[in-house]
């Protein structure tokens, strides 16, 4: 994926805590469960599998953190992503409400990590969806109270004039703020993980792209260096997996998507930018999203692409994004602007399960993964050690293939997308 911005230093990147370079494989080894992928899903299923007892051992192409979870908003929220009626549709009440438990189980085991292996990740809680529009203030008042009544789940719903006391933008005209959401810095946290599966005994490989899988009661994955063996193999690629397993392949789509960080504002303007610290976002398809870092810079996210290409004057397109909420920071331009892929699925529901009895996989968080990927791994760790409840659950969501095959689909989403953008542009 070139010309993505993927190679380009992020904020994140510039304020890493140190992880030492860990070695390729080389050579034939064995293990009991190979993790495809190092960022959150499989770190989190290769931490809870060596808790267990199981030989694991991670192949990443590049380095840990390297993907989604390392140059992410760092948003936490609570929920997946689509929304709990999409889900209610596809399970029933009853199994949705389990989905969205878990997804608050998710937020929680953020916590436990960060406590239990001290992951030093700027963790700062709260969190508003703001409507731009009439209809989007009726759809989170919608969500408000289908959560409560439903969900057992609290939020706040702000006025206009009450975001206003903590938000310096006149652009919205309300807020849903949920306490329990936040947001990190997400590749300080991902290493954070990485360390606790290292120090749990996980054999971490990096600069291992797994270019072949070869099916069997034991699973044999090729690396360019060297061949791993195992009884079980995790699929946590996410939109960066490509071709490696084609059935795979065909359900995720992967969306460029794009964040730019402000130098460091002095504190009264950081301060007039937001002055409680919780995240932002709106709830647009082609959606913004903002909070400050722990040293004090606006980071501001948005902006979609459906190719593989970095959009064109894609600086330009963010600036007037940011000015077009604070306009107060018209002079200030981008120290750092950076991109990745998020994996959307046709549904927009996850998409976790099996092929075979021993390949497993989970992916397709549409966006909203940075949480509900620790539950995945956690989830996929239980049916590996046999108690496959609640990804039994998860396997009952269907999911399509993207239409318009390898070479049409992505123009067929893009013509799909820019519908919705221009119903947000309109209504
Ligand atoms: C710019 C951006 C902003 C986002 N913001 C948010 C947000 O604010 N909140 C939120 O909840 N979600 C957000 N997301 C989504 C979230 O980051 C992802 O859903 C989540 O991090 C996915 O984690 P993962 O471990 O499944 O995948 P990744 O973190 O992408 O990790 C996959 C890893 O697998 C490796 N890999 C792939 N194929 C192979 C192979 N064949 N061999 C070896 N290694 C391989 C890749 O190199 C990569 O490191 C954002 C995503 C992006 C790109």
């Amino acid at each position: 994926m070139a010309n993505d911005l993927s190679d380009a230093l992020s904020y994140y990147a510039a304020t890493a805590h140190p992880w030492p370079e860990q070695p390729p494989l080389q050579g034939e080894q064995r293990c009991d469960v190979a993790v495809v992928g190092g960022g959150l899903t499989g770190l989190s299923a290769a931490l809870e599998l060596a808790e267990k007892g199981y030989r694991v051992a991670l192949l990443e192409a590049r380095r840990v953190g390297w993907g989604a979870s390392g140059r992410s908003g760092g948003q936490i929220i609570v929920g997946w992503g689509c929304d709990q009626s999409k889900l209610e549709k596809l399970l029933g009440r009853d199994d949705a409400r389990h989905l969205f438990d878990w997804s608050s189980e998710a937020v929680d085991l953020i916590h436990r990590r960060r406590e239990e292996h001290q992951i030093d990740c700027d963790w700062r809680a709260g969190h508003v969806h703001v409507p731009i529009k009439p209809r989007q203030v009726s759809e989170l008042r919608g969500w408000q109270s289908d959560l409560a009544e439903h969900y057992d789940y609290q939020t706040d719903w702000w006025s206009a004039e009450r975001l206003q006391q903590h938000l310096g933008s006149r652009r919205y005209l309300g807020g849903l703020y949920d306490a329990q959401s936040g947001h990190l810095h997400p590749l300080n946290y991902t290493l954070g993980v990485a360390r606790a599966a290292l120090a749990a005994g996980v054999q971490i490989l990096e600069h291992s792209p797994v270019f072949a899988l070869q099916p069997g009661e034991s699973v044999s994955l090729q690396c360019p260096k060297g061949q791993l063996r195992a009884d079980f193999v995790v699929l946590a690629g996410n939109a960066y997996l490509g071709g490696l397993e084609p059935n795979l392949d065909r359900r995720i789509m992967p969306v460029g998507t794009y964040i730019a960080a402000t130098p460091p504002l002095d504190e009264a303007t950081a301060n007039g930018l937001i002055n409680n610290d919780m995240a932002v976002a709106d709830i647009n398809w082609a959606l913004d999203y903002f909070r400050l870092s722990a040293d004090r810079r606006l980071l501001f996210g948005g902006r979609a692409s459906y190719s593989a290409i970095e959009p064109p004057a894609l600086r330009g397109t963010m600036r007037r994004r940011m000015h077009a909420v604070f306009p107060q920071l018209s002079g200030v331009d981008f120290e750092y602007l950076w991109g990745g892929f998020l994996g959307i699925t046709m549904n927009r529901a996850p998409d976790f399960g099996r092929i075979g009895s021993n390949v497993y996989y989970a992916h397709g968080y549409s966006g909203h993964g940075m949480a509900v990927s620790g539950i995945a791994g956690r989830v996929i760790a239980e049916a590996i050690a046999g108690q496959a409840e609640r990804l039994d659950l998860f396997e009952r969501i269907r999911h399509r293939p993207f239409p318009g095959g390898k070479y049409l689909r992505m123009p067929l989403l893009a013509t799909a997308m820019a519908w919705y953008k221009l119903r947000d542009a309109l209504w």
